[in-house]
């Protein structure tokens, strides 16, 4: 049995975008992603080979039809891994926090703010 793809629903949105022509690899790509996962947009670009912005504007795309959600996490400067925590919105993100990893303190996490997103599942049945 395939397993159903929640992304094929922004398949014909795609069309009507400059991703047209990439959009059967990108929907089969997204559709690896499920209910709960997260979606580093770093992935896209190096696996998708599209330029950052573009997998924003992809992503977004995804975001308006309510398949993603937009979080936000903090990449420590010291040893180049995301700290751990997830915020929804800038003004959760305290004015200091730890990384989980190397323990650094980083005193302005909102200047390595990144956004990611997560797959929700909006689906009424
Ligand atoms: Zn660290």
């Amino acid at each position: 049995m395939m397993p159903l793809n929640i992304f094929a629903k922004v398949a014909p949105l795609l069309r009507e975008t400059k991703f047209n022509n990439d959009s059967a690899s990108i929907i089969d790509f997204l559709g690896k992603y499920h209910l709960g996962d997260w979606i580093y947009p770093s992935a896209l670009h190096r696996e998708l080979k599209l330029d950052i912005k573009s997998v924003y504007e992809l992503l977004e795309l995804c975001a308006e039809e309510g398949i993603i959600e937009q979080y936000l996490q903090i990449y420590c400067p010291e040893c180049q891994r995301f700290i751990g925590s997830y915020y929804k919105t800038l003004l959760e993100i305290p004015e200091t926090v730890n990384c989980l990893h190397c323990d650094t303190e980083i005193t302005n996490p909102l200047q390595h703010a990144v956004i990611i997103y997560r797959v929700k599942n909006n689906e009424q049945r």
